[in-house]
C-alpha cells in the first residue's frame, strides 16, 4: 500500500469515500474527504447473511450520497470509492473475505465483487486492526512517524504494523495477529483460535470479565457486580473507586500486555505503539504494569526509544484507514 503519510488527496481528488467498518455487531459507515474530515456518519446492526450485508452496505451508501447531495445542493455522484474493514483474515488483491470468526457468514465470500456489481465503482476491502494502525498513523498518535504498531483491546486484540511506512500484511494477508501471541504458555487459558495462553484471554475486554467472575471468589467485598451485565466499563469504574478486585484483573491485564509488547518491541524496534479498543479507557489502571513488564523484558535502547501511547482516533481509527486506504488505492 502507499504511504499513509503521502498527501491522500492525490490520486482521488476532492471526492469521498464511503468508509465502512464492519463490526460483529454494528455496521458504522461514514463519508470521508481527502483531508480526514467525516461528513455524514451512520450505524446499523450488523445483518446476518452475506447478501444481507452487502444489501445493508448498498442502502448505506446510498443514503449517504443523498445526505450529501442535499447538504451541497448537488445532484451530482460524489463518493468516488467503497472501503470496508471486517475483523478477519481478507484476501485485499482479490476482495474476499478469508476467515471472520465473527461474522463466520463472510467465510469465503468476494465482498468487494459483489459491491462493485450494486454500485459501480472500485470498492476495496482491508481488515480492522490494519485499517485502524493506517487511521492512527495518518490522522491520529502515529502522524510522522514511519514505523508504528497498533493494539485494539477490544472483544478480542487486534494488531496491525507499519514499517518504514508500508502496512504488513504478510504473505497470506494475517500479519499482526497480535492477539494470539502466546504469553503464557503453561496453564494457559484456551483462546478461539485453537492455541493456549493468548494476549487475547488476558487483554481483551472478553478476557477482563472472565477474570473478574474467576477471581471474585477471593474477593467477597469486592462492590463490582457478579451479574450478567458484568462489562470490563463497569469493572474499570469499580477499580477507579479503589475495589480491590477490579485492580487486580487490571494489575493482571497491564502484566500480560507488557510481557506482548516487550516481544513485539524486541522484534521491530518501532517508534510508537498505539493502543486503542474499549479496554483502553483502563489506562490508568493497567498502564504501570504495562510499562514495568516492557522496561523488564525489552531491550533497554529499545525500550527507551519506543512511545506507547493510547490511540488518538478512538472508534474511528478504523473508518479513517479505510478511507484513506480508499484515497490510495
Ligand atoms: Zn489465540
Amino acid at each position: 500500500m502507499t504511504d499513509p503519510n503521502k498527501n491522500a488527496g492525490d490520486r482521488a481528488g476532492a471526492g469521498l469515500v464511503f468508509a465502512a467498518d464492519l463490526g460483529g455487531t454494528h455496521l458504522r459507515a461514514a463519508t470521508v474527504d481527502h483531508s480526514g474530515r467525516i461528513h455524514f456518519r451512520l450505524k446499523r446492526n450488523t445483518a446476518k447473511s452475506a447478501d444481507e450485508i452487502v444489501r445493508a452496505l448498498v442502502l448505506a451508501v446510498r443514503e449517504c450520497e443523498k445526505q450529501n447531495n442535499e447538504a451541497s445542493g448537488d445532484a451530482g455522484s460524489v463518493i468516488k470509492a467503497v472501503s470496508v474493514v471486517v475483523p478477519g483474515t481478507v484476501n485485499v488483491e482479490e476482495g474476499i473475505v478469508v476467515k471472520a470468526p465473527n461474522l463466520p457468514c463472510l467465510d469465503g465470500f468476494r465482498l468487494t465483487a459483489a459491491l462493485t456489481d450494486e454500485l459501480k465503482r472500485p470498492a476495496i476491502l482491508e481488515n480492522d486492526a490494519n485499517a485502524a494502525a493506517v487511521g492512527e498513523m495518518w490522522l491520529g498518535a502515529g502522524r510522522s512517524r514511519r514505523t508504528i504498531v497498533c493494539v485494539t483491546l477490544g472483544t478480542g486484540v487486534g494488531g496491525g504494523i507499519i514499517l518504514d511506512g508500508k502496512l504488513w500484511r504478510g504473505v497470506d494477508g494475517a500479519a499482526a495477529e497480535i492477539g494470539h501471541m502466546c504469553v503464557d504458555p503453561f496453564g494457559g487459558v484456551a483462546c478461539g483460535c485453537g492455541s493456549r495462553g493468548c494476549l487475547e484471554v488476558y487483554a481483551s475486554a472478553t478476557a477482563i470479565v472472565r477474570m473478574t467472575r474467576e477471581a471474585s471468589p477471593r474477593y467477597p467485598d469486592s462492590v463490582v457486580p457478579t451479574s450478567a451485565e458484568l462489562t470490563s466499563e463497569t469493572i474499570y469504574a469499580a477499580g477507579l473507586e479503589g475495589d480491590e478486585l477490579a485492580l487486580e484483573v487490571f494489575r493482571r491485564m497491564g502484566v500480560y500486555l507488557g510481557i506482548g509488547l516487550a516481544n513485539l518491541i524486541n522484534i521491530i524496534n518501532p517508534e510508537m505503539i498505539v493502543i486503542g479498543g474499549g479496554v483502553v479507557n483502563g489506562w490508568n489502571l493497567f498502564e504501570k504494569y504495562m510499562h514495568q513488564q516492557v522496561a523488564e523484558r525489552a531491550f533497554p535502547l529499545l525500550a527507551a526509544r519506543v512511545k506507547i501511547v493510547r490511540s488518538e482516533c478512538g472508534d474511528d481509527a478504523g473508518l479513517l484507514g479505510a478511507a484513506r486506504l480508499a484515497f490510495s488505492d
